[in-house]
């Protein structure tokens, strides 16, 4: 056949084998640069926190943060890697408009932590990830194209650079090549991501935000036959998501087939990745080593750590979010399968602040996993972001085991809570919205519902006390849904002068 479709992800799972890799930047959340004092906030005016260290003026001199030096490490203990007893910083010489130096200070063939693991949970099973590195840098500024119409160099006019980013800490977490992963790569990817998202921020050491670029990923594919050699990889860029990196994966998968398939050979070469289209496209060909000329750097010391304050940091680790989860599954008494739900909804945080709110674990997870979940399904937010916290799903389910809401009216309140109205206990006085179980004003509403239906009324004098529940749905028809089911009923049934 001429015309070929072309090949399905599940075909080429089967004909070729995956072999990823990532390279995840981490800005810390240090008060001051890697190299100066200089404050690292975000979203100040531009160029306002930067020093002659930072601007690479000639003679500034520069001093590692000890406080970066220390997340370092406890990133790399918290990813079972070893720490070296003496390292050093290099040069990595490129020549960029946003970086004054012309060279970024790294860390080369001397990293401060190696050798590490970081377990991930797929479809119930622990993938092992191997990490081959973590090790000490400064960010780079920021470059403005302004005139162009899409913000990039091309039709740009004159471009801006921002140098209050130059020198923010980072710290370059790289995996080892992970193969065997087969169709669950990008799954793979994304669940790595994840969960090194999740431990850096039990460590307090980051923010760890995609969206504004404190977390960033870079994400290594190649392909090969079953058997063969690993295939040449490239590295897709501007993976800004969670989502992205998992759909970078798949389409570089089927890009890279593709082209072999149609005999093709794949280029080494980083790709960017695009949101809108959920494709790559090249960018540069990829720079070797060699390419960035490093050498030692000569104007910092090395860093030689002391054993016991390694030690020290070691046994101060925070418990880890596997081991907090299942801890947490422990206590909320769920299965595995409901575990996974309350994962998959990004709600474990939540629950855990309803419960220590005061609700209980099963109260807070039906809001979170339901009303709100399915609230933030329909305007596409996060959970997080729905408009209701912890605090206020608490109170909820605390009025409506007082009595004094029903689960009809706490979705009405919760609606509120929502729409920014307050808390759960003002919306209810705001919105007239509360379970009537005052039985003198309950009693009109009774009477009347006997006298419109005669013929019901005999049938439960009779003794056919389940009619009742036609007499109880008229009278939470007159009171708008606010009265109390039972006491309703009991009381229809004492008007009656029937036995409940
Ligand atoms: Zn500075």
């Amino acid at each position: 056949m001429s015309t070929t479709a072309l090949p399905t992800y599940d075909d080429v799972v089967e004909r070729y084998e995956p072999v990823i890799g990532l390279e995840t930047h981490v800005e810390l959340g240090t008060n001051t640069k890697m190299f100066c004092g200089c404050p690292t906030e975000f979203g100040a005016e531009p160029n306002t926190q930067v020093c002659p260290v930072c601007l690479g003026l000639p003679g500034a001199l520069p001093v590692a943060n000890k406080a970066a030096i220390e997340a370092t490490i406890r990133i790399g203990l918290a990813l079972n890697c070893s720490i070296a007893d003496w390292c050093r910083f290099a040069r990595k010489n490129y020549f960029y408009p946003d970086m004054p130096k012309n060279f970024q200070t790294s860390q080369y063939d001397e990293p401060i932590c190696v050798d590490g693991w970081l377990d991930v949970e797929v479809d119930g099973e622990l993938v092992r990830i191997e990490i081959e590195r973590v090790h000490m840098e400064e960010d780079t500024g920021k470059t403005l194209h302004v005139g162009g119409a899409t913000g990039r160099i091309h039709g740009a006019t004159e471009s801006l650079v921002d140098y209050n980013r130059a020198g923010i800490p980072l710290v370059e977490i790289v995996t080892k090549p992970i193969p065997g992963t087969g169709a669950n790569a990008p799954a793979v990817a994304r669940a790595y991501v994840t969960e090194l998202r999740d431990v850096i921020r039990t460590l307090h050491v980051s923010d760890v935000r995609m969206e504004q670029g404190s977390l960033r990923c870079d994400v290594n594919t190649s392909l090969n036959l079953p058997g063969a050699e690993w295939g040449t990889r490239t590295e897709t860029k501007n993976v800004n998501s969670l989502r992205s990196v998992e759909r970078a994966v798949r389409s570089e998968i089927l890009r890279q087939a593709a082209v072999l398939d149609a005999g093709g050979r794949i280029v080494q070469e980083t790709r960017h990745f695009h949101e809108d289209t959920g494709d790559t496209t090249p960018g540069r060909s990829k720079e070797t080593a060699t390419d960035y000329r490093y050498f030692p750097e000569p104007d910092l010391v090395p860093i030689a750590p002391d054993p016991a304050w390694v030690a020290e940091l070691k046994s101060a680790l925070p418990e880890l979010p596997r081991l907090h989860r299942r801890r947490l599954q422990e206590q909320w008494g769920l299965s595995d399968l409901d575990m996974q739900s309350v994962l998959n909804a990004g709600a474990v945080e939540l629950i855990e602040e309803t419960v220590a709110a005061g609700a209980t674990p099963a109260g807070a997870r039906k809001w979170w996993l339901g009303e709100l979940a399915r609230r933030a399904n329909e305007s596409g937010v996060e959970l997080a972001a729905v408009g209701a916290t912890p605090a206020h799903v608490a109170e909820l389910q605390r009025l409506v085991d007082e009595g004094k809401l029903n689960d009809k009216l706490a979705r009405a309140v919760l609606e509120g809570v929502v729409a920014g109205e307050g808390t759960p206990t003002e919306i209810m006085s705001a919105r007239g919205l509360g379970v009537v179980s005052d039985t003198g004003a309950l009693t009109a509403a009774v009477d009347e519902a006997i006298a419109a239906n005669p013929a019901i009324a005999d049938k439960i004098r009779d003794g056919k006390v389940a009619a009742a529940g036609a007499l109880v749905g008229a009278v939470m028809k007159t009171t708008r849904g606010q009265a109390d089911a039972k006491t309703v009923r009991d009381l229809i049934l004492a008007r009656l002068g029937v036995e409940g």
